[in-house]
This record gives C-alpha cells, structure tokens and sequence, in this order.
C-alpha cells in the first residue's frame, strides 16, 4: 500500500521528503563524503561534484555553519563552482571542495586535520584538497602528513607557494582584453582604475597597473591598507563607501563577493569590470544582465581570477612558474572569447562562459548541466 502511494507522489513532494538527494541531483554530482571522527571533533563533508575533465580539485574551508544544512547546500555549491572554472581554463581538472563544521579561531587541532586528511586519502586521488577561508598553512600541513593529494602548499615543504601573484596577472591579462573589447586597443596606459581592496591580490595587480602607466583608485576597509598601497603605487585613496559612484573607467573587485547588486549597480559609470574576487554578483542573473543592459562590461569573475587555480593545479606537475604564467596569460583570450559570444548571442557574459565550460565538459562525455546560484549564495572566499 505504502509503496503503491509513493508512486503518487509529485516531484514537490519527494524533494521535502529527501531534501538532501533532491539538492545532489538538482546539481550533478558525483559523490558526497560525510566524515566524522568524533575523538577529534572533525565533522565534515567532502563534495565530488564532476570528474569528467579530472580529479576534483578545491579548497578545504572551515567555518561555523549554524546546522548541517547549511554546510552542505555551501559545498555543493562550491565545488560545482569549481568545476566551471576548470573546465573554462582548460585545465584537466574537476571540481571540489571541504567544509569542515567548526570555528578556526577555536576548534582546530592536529588531530582533526590528521583524520581529513585520511579521508581524503581514502578517495584515492579522486578529490585533491587546497586552502581556503579559515585554513591556514599549519593546517594544510596536517593534512599532507596523511596525505599526498594536496595542492597548494608551502614552497618550504615543496609547494609552489603564494598564489595571488599569479591570480593578480590573470586579471591583469583579462582587463587588457575588456579594454580591446571596449576600445579597440588593449593599452592600460591612461585607464582610470578603481580598485577594491588593498590585499594580495590587489597588490600585485595594483603594481602591474601603474607599470603600465594607468591612473589608480584604491579603496580598503582599513584605510592604512589603502594608504600603503596608494603610497607605493602612486594611486589616490577612496573612502570604501565612495568607489562605486566614482568617475572611473574600470572597476576592480579584489576584496569580498556580492558587492555588485541593486544599490551599488544604480551608482556606477564604470565601463568595465574585471577584478579578483569570486562571487561578485549578489544574484548572477539578475545582476548579470542589468549590467549588460546598462552597457557596462562584466568579464565573469571565475573566467579572471583562475590564475589562483592555474597556479595550484602546476603544482601536480612540479614547480614550474614559467608555466604557471603562461597559462595565465591565456586569460586574455579566454576571456575576449567568452565577450565575443555573448556580443554573438546577446546574453550576459556569464551565460556565455558557463555555456563554454559545459560545452567542454559535454566534449568529454560528462553531463554539464547549468545552475545559476541566486541572492544570498555567494562564496565568500577563494
Ligand atoms: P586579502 O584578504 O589579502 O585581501 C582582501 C582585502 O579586501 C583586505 O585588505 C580587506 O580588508 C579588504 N576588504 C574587505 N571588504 C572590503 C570592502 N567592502 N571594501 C574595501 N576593502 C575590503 O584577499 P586576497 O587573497 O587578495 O583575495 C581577494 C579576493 O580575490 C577574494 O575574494 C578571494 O576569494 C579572491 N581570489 C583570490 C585568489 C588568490 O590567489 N589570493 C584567487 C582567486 C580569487
């Protein structure tokens, strides 16, 4: 009888029954690791999302999630995110990600890491793990000592190192492609440029904008960061509530995501935007097509900011930084390519990116399967 009647049931109703398989196969993917050592206190979820092009390669984050709930809906979004920006930079790499239930200012210890990364060991090299919010190098550390899929380590302990160098080139590159795209020619020399942010990457690309003789705004939550920053690179300082309506010709996200929605978009001029930090849409759709329909072009953050990824998935093959930048440079095309077919198609450049990264993933026999995340799901760190 029981089971004659679950056969009636609508779509609606088994997705409340099972919320945990519904939010799995809504977003394709290939496998869910719950792990948990209660002796050490670790309680965390491993989440495979496509393999197709790769191993899965993505961060371990640690954050004190108010229920399991959230903690996952947070990893399955997270390594499907990185799914996208493999497969858009043309690495053989699948997406994701570890969330760690716990507050890193209280709850860490060897133990913990040291049972991850057993976990992670038992997945045979099908997830490779990195650094994200609240981990530090220590932590990493741990991991490695119980296993050897990890990127992303410390250049003392054979690692490549400091990713932001790499990351601030690869924006660097994917504005000079904007910049073609708007005005014909790639030169920054001359381009009012409005920087968020006064930290690793925006350092780093802050110097390679003034090189090239651009006129820089810099804004930070800490004003003596920005004040460094604007010291020694000849930039003006902005108070951070200011940058979004100032006269300025690009702006460039390098702090936090969801900074692009309803309130900030009504005040910009910018022609361009084209930054570092992940998530910058509150909402991708909404927000991603009321840029384009005020004429302001958006290159998609994950498309510019994969110079982070490009340079820890090098690692695998040993360190080599030449490599490293010269698939960074390859954001410029990448980047003129995504424009080019959305100007082709008429969508938001985004929709065109996400197309292209599916597409190669379908190329390769996976499934790619598009899901935007909307208002209030936004990454909030690498
Ligand atoms: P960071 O912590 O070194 O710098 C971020 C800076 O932004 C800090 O100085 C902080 O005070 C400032 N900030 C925060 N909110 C602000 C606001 N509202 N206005 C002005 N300033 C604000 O981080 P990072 O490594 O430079 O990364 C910056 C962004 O780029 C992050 O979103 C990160 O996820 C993304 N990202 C970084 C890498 C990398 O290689 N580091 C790779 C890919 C993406």
């Amino acid at each position: 009888m029981n089971n004659s009647n679950s056969l009636l049931h609508t779509d609606t109703e088994k997705d409340q029954n099972f919320p945990l398989f519904s939010q799995i196969d809504s977003q394709h993917h290939e496998q869910i690791v719950i792990c948990s050592e209660p002796e050490s206190g670790l309680r965390a979820i491993i989440a495979i999302h496509d393999t197709t092009l790769g191993p899965a390669l993505g961060g371990v984050r640690m954050w004190p999630y108010d229920n399991e709930t959230d903690a996952l809906k947070d990893v399955l979004r997270l390594s499907r995110a990185m799914t996208y920006k493999a497969a858009i930079s043309g690495l053989n790499l699948g997406g994701g990600k570890s969330v760690i239930i716990g507050d890193p200012n209280t709850d860490q210890s060897e133990a913990m890491f040291r049972a991850l990364g057993r976990y992670i060991e038992g997945l045979g090299g099908r997830y490779i793990a990195t650094e994200d919010v609240g981990m530090s190098e220590q932590c990493m550390e741990w991991i490695y000592s119980e296993t050897n899929y990890v990127t992303g380590i410390p250049e003392e302990i054979g690692g490549n190192g400091d990713p932001s160098p790499v990351t601030a080139y690869g924006v660097y590159m994917g504005m000079k492609a904007c910049v073609k795209k708007t005005y014909g020619g790639d030169s920054l020399e001359g381009k009012r440029i409005a920087i968020q942010g006064a930290g690793n990457v925006a350092s780093h690309l802050a110097s390679r904008l003034q090189e090239e003789g651009a006129i820089l705004y810099v804004s930070d939550l800490y004003p003596e960061k920005a004040k460094a920053l604007a010291e020694r690179t000849g930039a003006e300082t902005v108070k951070s509530e200011e940058i979004y309506e100032l006269d300025a010709d690009i702006f460039s996200p390098c702090a936090l995501g969801g900074i692009i929605n309803d309130q900030t978009i009504s005040q910009f001029k910018f022609d361009i935007i084209a930054g570092g930090a992940n998530n910058v849409l509150l909402d991708e759709q909404r927000h991603g097509q009321s840029l384009s329909e005020r004429g302001i072009l958006y290159a998609p953050d994950y498309v510019i900011n994969a110079g982070g990824l490009i340079h820890v998935a090098g690692e695998f093959a040993g360190y080599d930084s030449t490599r490293s930048y010269k698939k960074a440079a390859a954001i410029y095309d990448t980047v003129l390519s995504v424009l080019n077919r959305a100007e082709e198609e008429n969508v938001p450049p985004l929709i065109a990116s996400n197309a292209m990264a599916e597409e190669r993933i379908k190329a390769v026999g996976g499934t790619g399967s598009m899901y935007l995340p909307g208002e209030g799901e936004l990454e909030r760190g690498r």
